[in-house]
């Protein structure tokens, strides 16, 4: 039976298959065609100009391996470079043999790189150049860990944070998840993980993204028919800071991509390095593959900073700043505002904006108004009829059902959660509550208060009525 091009690819691709990772193999010889077969010369399809040369960097010494054993010492490779999206008219590509390979894999060293395609692989983050690939790293100087300061809330997170940095990659902290509420510095480290390391490593790649540009990227690349462009110019990088991933969640494509690009780095001693709102665990619609990946390294969780953190970080942006402003002031705030640093700066922002403004000293009075104004805006009081009507909505009842004397679980349930929420959000006694939802007495309203708390540290669902609801509730 004699060869076809098809038959002699099939054969080098078990015999590749059995010598490289799966992943590796998925990644860089699934999509390769076998196209034609003249003589002892073989022409494979490959997707994109960089994948021809990650071929030829990563893989020619095995490639000549397998290709020798069906086509003998006089064996040849020649690469047909296909943008996939450009099967215009005239059917242009370009023709590339082995340049690092010329010896012996191509008999008389013609090197034709006949370069009718110039589509070049675009990427947003490449700066076109001569060298080598240029990758902007998208990081802001002004976060680093020199003016990240440190405190009982912060140190794991900040530590390990500072370990990688010295040594990307070769730590057991790969990936590094940084997590914790909003306002907290996640976004914060993630940069100044890599402003260190590209002041200690200058030749590394990396690269700082938002989930939210990196899910963007990639619907871009799947409609421009360049999906594998996008992963490539992914898999090049040596270390990469992903911030907030709980926004993959529910996007299935973009989890899908990660987790191949995820693999590929962490497979290859790459750093990753991501942020996220939540723990792993309670992360909602993220794939269990994924999540299972997410915990192979470290979790390391951003909590509120305690008060003297608190002052710490405050008396520090003044100092940067340059301003002076009475400690009593600075300490008003620390106590005030708790649970979010950036409200922290918030503040002390509009505190010096009003006071520059209107040439007025720093004072307690101005700063509790400012104070107030903050406090309420994220505060805001609902009122419970407001909470009935969106927990009603939520569970697709009506007020009236959700006040009805019926003992049906899940009406009951949201009875009970209208009324957790109510004891959480306003100031009413049980007693008031209870009389507006449903007539019921404070006993009731105790009880479904404790059982919301039980339900929520116990069942998985239910938290996340809970999460759900409150963020309606606070938007
Ligand atoms: P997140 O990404 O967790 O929402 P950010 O990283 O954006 O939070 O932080 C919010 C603001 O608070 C930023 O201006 C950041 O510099 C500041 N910040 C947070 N934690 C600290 C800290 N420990 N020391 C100094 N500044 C901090
Ligand atoms: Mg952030």
């Amino acid at each position: 039976m004699s060869k076809t091009a098809s038959s002699v690819w099939e054969e080098c691709l078990s015999f590749i298959q059995d010598n490289i990772k799966p992943q590796a193999y998925k990644t860089w010889f699934e999509p390769i065609k076998p196209v034609k077969l003249s003589g002892e010369a073989l022409t494979i399809q490959v997707p994109s100009k960089f994948f021809y040369e990650w071929l030829e960097e990563h893989y020619i010494k095995l490639l000549r391996v397998a290709l020798v054993k069906q086509l003998g010492e006089d064996a040849k490779l020649i690469y047909d470079v296909r943008m996939e999206n450009n099967y215009s008219s005239n059917n242009q590509h370009t023709v590339k043999i082995p340049s690092s390979n010329r010896n012996p894999m191509v008999a008389q060293g013609v090197a034709f790189p006949i370069d009718v395609n110039k589509r070049e692989l675009k990427n947003p983050f490449i700066i076109p150049g001569i060298q080598k690939v240029k990758i902007e790293s998208q990081l802001n100087p002004n976060y680093n860990f020199e003016n990240f300061i440190e405190g009982d809330s912060n140190r794991l997170a900040r530590s390990a944070s500072m370990a990688v940095s010295n040594k990307p990659g070769g730590t057991s902290f790969n990936p590094l998840l940084i997590y914790g509420g909003v306002g907290l510095g996640k976004t914060h480290l993630a940069h100044a993980i890599g402003v260190e390391i590209k002041d200690k490593y200058p030749d590394k790649i990396v690269l700082y993204i938002s989930s939210e540009k990196f899910t963007q990227q990639y619907i871009d690349s799947v409609k421009g028919n360049s999906r594998n462009d996008f992963i490539h110019f992914y898999q090049m990088i040596d270390v990469l800071l992903i911030d907030d991933v709980q926004f993959l969640s529910g996007k299935t494509g973009t989890q899908d991509v990660f987790f191949h690009i995820f693999n590929h780095l962490h497979q290859n001693g790459k750093q990753v390095i991501l942020t996220s709102d939540k723990a792993p665990v309670d992360m909602q619609d993220i794939e269990q593959r994924l999540l299972s990946r997410f915990k192979w390294g470290l979790s390391a969780e951003l909590q509120a900073p305690d008060y003297e953190t608190r002052v710490l970080i405050l008396r520090n942006k003044l100092y940067r700043d340059g301003v002076e402003m009475p400690l009593e002031i600075v300490e008003y705030i620390a106590k005030n505002i708790k649970s979010n640093v950036r409200e922290l700066e918030g503040v002390l922002i509009s505190l010096i904006a009003q006071a520059s403004f209107n040439r007025k000293e720093f004072t307690l009075a101005l700063t509790k108004q400012i104070v107030d104004k903050f406090v309420k805006n994220t505060k805001r009081e609902v009122s419970i009829e407001y909470i009935q009507k969106i927990v009603s909505h939520y569970f697709e009842l009506d007020v009236a059902t959700l006040q009805s004397k019926t003992r049906k679980r899940h009406i009951v349930q949201a009875r009970q959660l209208a009324m957790y929420f109510a004891k959480r959000m306003t100031k009413a006694s049980l007693a008031s509550i209870g009389s507006q939802i449903g007539k019921r007495d404070h006993a009731t309203v105790l009880h479904a208060c404790k059982t919301v708390d039980n339900l929520t540290e116990t069942d998985k669902q239910f938290r996340k009525y809970v999460d759900d609801i409150t963020k309606k509730l606070t938007f």
